[in-house]
């Protein structure tokens, strides 16, 4: 299993590849806005995209998702409860100050508990709600180790804001104590923006999942 990651477009959205380089097969997680990039490592790997999932429906983590659909016929994917965002993409524009988007075929295949697959790379669906009411963490097993895309619900020493559409504080505690916090300790959460952490170091950490 190889996995990358690197930021891309204004925002700093951080995108992974995931890949079974074996089978030439990968997943893309949050493409973000940056199509030429994600496309020349996609290149770079040699391997054909099965699957493009977001973690949630904010513009800077699905800018550039039709384009890559376009190269690459994908399936691309949010959660149902995202699906307003999805439509709210000029709103979001005008807000960062960025021109609109074309907008991708998004499917709902993130459902809680399903798994996606690639080449012999499996991706665990968890519905994490409360940065967005679709926020999704994706979790991979291989070589020993677990990973986790937590996009914007859990980042190092903090957490998601919930100030815009459809966030909510409350939600977005009860995900991550009952969904990440189940994680074991050294899994390596990979996060929307910024470096990556462990979920024992957040658990140990996090001054944000202190119970009160
Ligand atoms: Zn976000
Ligand atoms: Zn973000």
């Amino acid at each position: 299993m190889h996995v990358e990651t690197f930021s891309v477009g204004p925002l700093g959205c951080n995108c992974s590849i995931i890949a079974d380089l074996e089978a030439r097969r990968a997943i893309v997680v949050d493409p973000g806005g940056d199509y030429d990039k994600v496309h020349a490592r996609l290149q770079a790997l040699d391997v054909k995209v099965d699957v493009i999932v977001h973690t949630h429906t904010h513009l800077d983590h699905v800018g550039c998702t039709a384009e890559l659909q376009r190269a690459t016929g994908a399936p691309a994917s949010i959660h149902d409860a995202d699906r307003f965002l999805y439509r709210l993409l000029p709103v979001q524009a005008a807000l960062i100050g960025t021109s609109i988007p074309e907008r991708a075929d998004m499917d709902d295949a993130l459902v809680d508990g399903r798994a996606l697959r690639a080449g012999g790379l499996e991706l665990g669906v968890l519905h994490t709600p409360g940065h967005t009411p679709g926020s999704c963490s994706f979790v991979v097993t291989g070589d020993g180790r677990t990973q986790v895309f937590a996009g914007d619900t859990l980042f190092r020493g903090s957490i998601g804001r919930t100030d815009l559409w459809g966030g909510d504080h409350d939600t977005i505690l009860r995900s991550i104590h009952t969904k990440l916090l189940s994680l074991p300790d050294d899994a390596v959460v990979v996060t929307g923006h910024g470096p990556s952490t462990t979920i024992g170091d957040e658990r140990a950490k996090n001054s944000f999942l202190r119970r009160r």
